[in-house]
């Protein structure tokens, strides 16, 4: 038979959804941020009330999605999981909230990405449990008001900023999620491994931590890869394995990504280093300047290979070591 385009993806949400951490214990690092959610979720379940509105911000795979999940089991509530590119328009985010159950948890994925006019919706919806129904329309239009069940919204977003301000402000509680440090990743693939049954040097664990972008959910891809190299050459999962995987699979010697990548030699070769407007930058490599901001750059400035300048972005000298480039001279005005 034919290979369905979307096997591997099924695999993967499998594969991760096996490995998601149950519970705040088990939750790794991101410590202050569990910190705050203990206390937050302690107070509202001693005063047995909702908890405040949660926002959770951070780059890809840094266990947003799982924390949501972990709200909502920590605080013995149902949990409705949707995004914002689901939500079109007004009426879509109406269906959603119309039909929560009192004090469930309300998870919206990719919250900036939500429609304008339902954004406005939710203002209402998150400070009095109310939204205001439009119906008809031009000189006959009126609006319903309608209540609401108490509910918990937990938003995930790239990035806080990209979100407006009045939306911003109603969350009670914002989480900065933090890329992770590789000790924290090599608990993360450990825990991950006995879970799986895997036998993996710890060698090779920490091989895979170093090079995981800072990032669980690539650090359990990286893993996954490495069992199948070791499977498919029959040999054991050893630092042998992690290093022909990581080639394989486009993964250098920081953990950079194509992307990344892409973005740096853009940057050094083309600009000279900088500095240079983000939207130049996007279109020079063909992304989404939402995509380099959010998900590209925070890696590569955390890693010390670039910096965000008012006029630009720069190179460090770091990042031009990486590449083997050399920097060229300045010219003398
Ligand atoms: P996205 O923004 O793309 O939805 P996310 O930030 O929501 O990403 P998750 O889907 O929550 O990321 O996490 C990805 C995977 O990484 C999960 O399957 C989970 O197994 C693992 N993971 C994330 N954070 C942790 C953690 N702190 N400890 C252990 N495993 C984690």
């Amino acid at each position: 038979g034919s290979i369905r385009p979307d096997a591997e993806s099924e695999a993967e949400l499998a594969f991760e959804g096996a490995l998601r951490p149950k519970s705040l214990a088990e939750f790794v690092g991101q410590r202050k941020v569990r910190g705050q959610l203990q206390l937050l979720l302690q107070a509202a379940s001693m005063q047995n009330r909702t908890p405040d509105h949660i926002l959770l911000a951070g780059p890809p795979g840094l266990g947003k999605t799982t924390l949501a999940m972990i709200v909502a089991h920590e605080s013995g509530r149902p949990l409705r999981m949707t995004s914002g590119p689901a939500i079109q328009h007004a009426g879509d985010l109406a269906a959603v909230l119309s039909a929560l159950v009192p004090g469930e948890i309300l998870f919206v994925d990719e919250i900036h990405r939500m429609a304008r006019s339902a954004e406005e919706m939710l203002y209402l919806a998150m400070e009095d449990f109310r939204i205001d129904i439009m119906v008809g329309k031009g000189a006959g239009a009126t609006s319903i008001p309608l209540d609401l069940a108490p509910f918990t919204l937990v938003g995930a977003t790239t990035r806080a900023g990209l979100l407006p301000n009045p939306l911003r402000d109603r969350f009670g509680f914002t989480a900065h999620l933090e890329f992770y440090e590789t000790a924290e990743l090599e608990q993360v693939l450990d825990r991950a491994a006995a879970l799986l049954d895997l036998e993996v040097d710890s060698s090779a664990l920490s091989m895979i931590a170093g090079r995981s972008r800072g990032t669980p959910r690539i650090a359990n891809r990286l893993l996954r890869r490495v069992r199948d190299y070791a499977l498919v050459h029959r040999t054991s999962a050893g630092l042998e394995a992690v290093d022909a995987a990581l080639e394989l699979y486009d993964v250098d010697g920081l953990g950079l990504d194509r992307l990344d990548r892409a973005v740096m030699q853009c940057i050094l070769t083309r600009f000279d280093g900088g500095p240079v407007g983000l939207n130049t930058l996007a279109v020079s490599v063909g992304e989404e300047a939402e995509t380099i901001e959010s998900v590209v750059e925070p890696f590569l400035v955390r890693t010390g290979l670039l910096t965000r300048t008012p006029r630009g972005r720069v190179a460090t000298p770091s990042g031009w070591e990486h590449f083997g480039l050399a920097r060229r001279e300045a010219s003398v005005p």
